[in-house]
């Protein structure tokens, strides 16, 4: 009997992790994997700055589903079948030597994500499965249980059909004309851009524990470093704000009001109290000098002047409506932001097929028999951390589990 063929369609994180673990659970199965562009794992290679940050030391599923704006509670069960952890000891079993930074982002040892590209094509290789570059599918449909796939030069059959695209247009066309949803693709992990920007004298300082909040979206803040840039706001905590509101901020065409206070360790009520005293005790005493912020002195300086308080004055001039003013600029310093842009080149879509179209114990489309789909085609999101492709693994592994099921009962 023929062997069932699966084509495998995208040549990046999930396709190649789809291919191969397919490959070495069964030698049933002849597989394919078409890659439109004349180059595979381009994103791995770029990704993390160039190290690859494969996934997080946050393994617990409870806790691993929390960094995902999008897929939350769809990926529990799924973390609980294919964890942060089962990726590490996987790359590990294949030969890639993993080291985890403070923050548990974990990387390849060598700093290069050029060792997570060497393992998967050699994996590829060695386990039968065949790549073909240029082969952008362009026609998807299914009869009589077989799918027919066109590309621009051929069109083949296949038993199973596995897509890995990402977004983009082409495919999103393809999957609506199936009659499956499609969440339309917003970006997420962005910065933040300020026209008129008044810190841009200040660009390259950061404070390691911002709070930043939008003042148009009730109960949005995060906390974390915050960067000052030539061109606005950037750091983790910004990022991660832009991905948990990343479809509010599309709806506020990303005009809106950024409001940051510089520690979130400050209660304001201390402060009142410490700048009153010291109106009675240190009197002659300038604001600009004072130091009992431990921000950086150019920084402070900025806070003083958006407070409205001249440089020259002292604490006996400062006043209630003074005081006032300084801590709102402490607490609540508010900047118009109007526009994004993206951080290293480092973005996600938000978006992609809806996931109630998926089984999630096989990442089927319930209702196209021997299609399924992973990464980020499907609306799955998360916030930095080697989380984006811990979905990717994830949702890859338990297709090839699925279909060499499938395949093994043929
Ligand atoms: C600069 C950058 C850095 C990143 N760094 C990290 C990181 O360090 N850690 C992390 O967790 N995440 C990171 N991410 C996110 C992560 O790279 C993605 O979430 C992940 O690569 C998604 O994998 P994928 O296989 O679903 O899609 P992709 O990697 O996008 O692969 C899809 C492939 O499908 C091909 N394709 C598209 N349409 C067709 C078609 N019609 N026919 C055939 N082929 C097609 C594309 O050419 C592409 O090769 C980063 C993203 C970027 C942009």
């Amino acid at each position: 009997m023929a062997q069932p063929k699966v084509a495998i369609i995208g040549g990046g994180a999930a396709g190649f992790f789809t291919a191969i673990n397919l490959a070495i659970k069964t030698k049933n199965a002849d597989i394919t994997l078409y890659e439109g562009s004349s180059k595979f794992l381009a994103k791995v290679l770029i990704s993390g700055g160039g190290r690859c940050n494969v996934t997080n030391t946050i393994s617990k599923p409870e806790e691993l589903i929390k960094s995902y704006p999008r897929g939350e509670d769809f990926l529990l069960p799924i973390f609980q079948k294919f964890s942060s952890k089962d990726t590490q000891e996987w790359f590990e079993r294949h030969g890639v030597a993993l080291k985890t930074e403070e923050d548990g982002r974990v990387f390849p040892k060598s700093d290069s994500s050029q060792s997570i590209y060497n393992c998967l094509v050699r994996l590829a290789k060695e386990h039968g499965v065949k790549v073909k570059l240029e082969h952008r599918l362009t026609g998807l449909t299914q009869q009589d249980d077989i799918w027919k796939l066109e590309f621009k030069n051929n069109e083949i059959l296949a038993d199973h059909v596995v897509l890995c695209t990402s977004c983009n247009n082409q495919i999103r066309k393809m999957v609506t004309k199936l009659g499956i949803s499609y969440v339309a693709p917003i970006p997420s992990l962005f910065t933040f851009n300020a026209q008129n920007h008044h810190l841009k004298e200040l660009a390259g300082i950061s404070v390691p524990n911002a709070r930043v909040a939008i003042k148009e979206i009730k109960e949005s803040q995060d906390t974390g470093p915050l960067l000052i840039t030539h061109w606005g706001y950037s750091g983790p905590a910004v990022l991660r704000l832009s991905a948990w509101q990343a479809r509010r901020l599309a709806e506020l065409d990303y005009q809106f009001t950024l409001q940051i206070q510089w520690d979130y360790n400050w209660k304001r009520e201390d402060f009142q109290n410490i700048f009153q005293t010291n109106t009675l005790e240190h009197p002659k005493e300038k604001i600009i000098h004072w130091k009992g912020h431990e921000l950086p002195k150019r920084l402070w300086t900025e806070i003083v002047s958006s407070a409205q308080l001249e440089e020259y004055k002292n604490w006996s001039e400062i006043g209630k409506k003074g005081i006032k003013r300084l801590l709102d600029a402490m607490f609540s310093y508010q900047v118009a932001i109007n526009g994004k842009s993206t951080f290293k080149a480092e973005f996600v879509t938000a978006g992609g097929i809806d996931l109630s179209e998926i089984d999630s114990s096989t990442f089927e489309l319930k209702q196209s028999k021997n299609l399924y789909a992973a990464g980020e085609l499907l609306n799955i999101d998360a916030i930095t951390g080697g989380f984006n492709f811990q979905a990717a693994w994830s949702g890859a592994y338990l297709i090839s589990h699925a279909i060499s099921k499938k395949v093994l009962s043929v």
